[in-house]
């Protein structure tokens, strides 16, 4: 890929690897659709009302996202699959744009594992040392670099156990990387992913193993590939944490979260 593609999730999957994820890309949810006027809920309520996926509204809510946002893309750049796992491995607990402004000088040097060991980790720690946790994470960096060369030809493998088995990768940057790099419908669970999918009542899932699974049962299979950028999208820019943005929500009327705010 030559384009710097966007990417991404994270619930805060830790650079030791294992954990959840976050991502990120343009609003999915926003739009025009306004909340209905019915009753008004309690702000704050942290239970669903709804008591598990129903397939119609389920396939309405996909619908609408694919109507909104047809090809979703996140928002790490990268050139290609090694750049990617390494921003998807930099980017746990920071922020996108500021994990990319550390990587559009680094990836000009070090677009591939051997280029990265050429540079050494004292550089790579020079060039992310604008991003949280960036001793460990420039280790990680240095560490799979070295692993992609010696067990893999210098590739990035395909392959979930394979991705795990790397230094600071843990499920969700795997399923990034599936995702993104190779086409494959895997569901990268990050914390807006985890807090969205409950509010929908599309998971109960109480840790991003369990909603991924959940994810992976529900979503139409021919949204599997771009949900969780749409999901993603919907809760960095509209379903806010704290202040869900219900009045430019998109599937404002098909949610029944106790979180959704009517004005
Ligand atoms: S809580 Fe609000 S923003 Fe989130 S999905 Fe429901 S209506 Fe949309």
């Amino acid at each position: 890929m030559s384009k710097p593609a966007k990417s991404s999730a994270r619930i805060a999957e830790k650079p030791g690897g294992k954990g959840a994820a976050k991502s990120g890309g343009k609003a999915a949810g926003a739009g025009k659709a306004a909340a209905s006027k019915k009753p008004t809920p309690k702000t704050g309520s942290k239970a669903p009302k709804s008591k598990g996926p129903d397939r119609a509204r389920t396939v309405e809510i996909f619908r609408r996202f694919t109507a909104l946002n047809p090809e979703p893309k996140g928002e790490l750049e990268h050139v290609n699959a090694y750049t990617l796992l390494v921003a998807v491995v930099l980017s746990a607990q920071a922020t996108d744009a500021g994990v990319n402004k550390a990587t559009r000088a680094l990836f000009k040097v070090a677009d591939t594992p051997q280029k990265m060991l050429t540079l050494g980790e004292d550089q790579v720690r020079e060039y992310v040392k604008t991003i949280g946790l960036f001793r460990t994470k420039a280790k990680n960096v240095i560490a799979l670099s070295e692993k992609l060369i010696a067990e893999h030809g210098g590739a990035v493998p395909a392959d979930r156990d394979a991705l795990t088995a790397l230094p600071g990768v843990g499920r969700k940057t795997a399923n990034v990387v599936l995702n993104m790099a190779f086409g494959q419908k895997t569901m990268a669970v990050d914390t807006h992913v985890f807090r969205v999918a409950n509010r929908l009542g599309l998971s109960a899932g109480k840790n991003p193993e369990a909603v991924e699974a959940d994810l992976m049962r529900v979503v139409p299979d021919d949204c599997l590939l771009h949900a969780h950028h749409w999901l993603i999208l919907h809760g960095r820019y509209t379903c806010l944490a704290r202040k869900p943005r219900c009045g430019n929500c998109v599937i404002a009327e098909l949610c029944t979260s106790g979180d959704k705010v009517i004005e």
